[in-house]
């Protein structure tokens, strides 16, 4: 089968599109046959070795496909069956090995690229919104990177949570797009001060939690934008790592809270995963929830895919079709 496979870590030219042996599933696993695969920044980060995983690896923690083929003892699938995952290496090839315990069922009414596209950054979404600090009406929240892949949906999430939206973006035309997904307020952080500004909406008293997946960049104003008590939910690092802190630096601003969180923890057993992914993909066929897919790239062409979402040229989500 074709996959995308590192040898080194570096930039989006490390990235080989070649043959490599179809998996075959062992015991509580079954084998999928892609039909599409999310890509997220997640993978710029295993890519460049910020998240060093062995090598070669197989890129892409995110896909959806059709059960071909199942190993023993599996219980919960069988051939034919439409789903979807994350947190399975491997997702950029033609096939991917899964254990059937982190997989769900694909709803009918959805196609692959929705299943392929919604289960990560949907989650990521879902469990910020709901979980990691639940917001509630009469809350105000700062959102960056605002129509980003999990951006556009944390934005939908946090108002039918009921909170107020300020939102950050680089260029009008991803303003427009965090404005349609509900934002109440967008500012430009590539051309004014965000600190400045939130103060400015917020008459001083600063927001109940910043969603920061932006990290080297806005941590230390991300810090000044909340009100005493309020909760920074440093989920990423784009620009890059944010440095060493001290904790003392929480106190002095107002009893903060600081938590660096991660999906897969908030994914962990199957009841939770079953009730996000159902959450997602329900409001997604519902309509309630809309799912941004403009940049979709043949599997070959992984790296440019890399090279447009850290270029910062995309919006919503990324999609690689084998
Ligand atoms: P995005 O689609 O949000 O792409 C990243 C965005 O970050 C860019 O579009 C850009 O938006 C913004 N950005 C700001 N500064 C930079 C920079 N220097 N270089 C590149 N981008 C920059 O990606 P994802 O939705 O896949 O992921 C968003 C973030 O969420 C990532 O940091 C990711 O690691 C994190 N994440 C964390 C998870 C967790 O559980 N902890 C799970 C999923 C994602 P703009 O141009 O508007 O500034």
């Amino acid at each position: 089968m074709k996959a995308v496979r590192i040898h080194r870590f570096g930039g989006p030219e490390v990235m080989q599109y070649e043959d490599v042996p179809t998996p075959t599933p062992g015991p509580g696993q079954v084998l999928v046959k892609l039909a599409a695969a999310g890509v997220n920044y997640i993978d710029v980060y295993q890519r460049t070795g910020l998240y060093p995983n062995p090598l070669p690896y197989t890129l892409g923690l995110e896909g959806a496909g059709t059960v071909v083929a199942v190993g023993p003892e599996v219980t919960l699938f069988k051939e034919g069956d439409r789903v979807a995952y994350t947190g399975i290496p491997g997702s950029y090839a033609e096939y991917v090995v899964a254990p059937e315990a982190r997989l769900v069922r694909l709803p009918d009414e959805l196609d692959f690229k929705v299943g392929a596209g919604a289960m990560l950054q949907g989650m990521t979404a879902h469990y910020l919104a709901y979980s990691t600090y639940p917001l509630k009406p009469g809350d105000t929240c700062l959102i960056h990177a605002a129509a980003g892949g999990v951006g556009l949906l944390l934005v939908q999430m946090a108002k039918q949570c009921g909170a107020r939206v300020i939102g950050t973006v680089s260029t009008e035309e991803k303003a427009a797009l965090a404005r349609e997904a509900g934002a109440d307020e967008v500012i430009l952080y590539t051309q004014q001060d965000f600190e400045a500004e939130v103060k400015r909406l917020t008459n001083g008293k600063g927001v109940n939690v910043v969603y920061d997946s932006v990290g080297k960049t806005t941590f230390e104003k991300s810090l000044n934008c909340l009100a005493p008590l309020g909760y920074m939910v440093l989920y990423g690092q784009s620009s890059g790592p944010v440095p060493p802190f001290d904790p003392a630096i929480l106190n002095a601003k107002g009893s903060l809270f600081l938590t660096r969180p991660s999906l897969f923890h908030y994914i962990a057993d199957r009841a939770s995963l079953e009730k996000r992914a159902g959450d997602v993909l329900g409001w997604i066929a519902s309509g309630k929830l809309k799912l941004r897919m403009e940049h979709t790239f043949p599997l070959a062409e992984a790296a440019e895919a890399h090279r447009q979402l850290e270029g910062r040229r995309t919006t919503g989500k990324v999609l690689l079709l084998p």
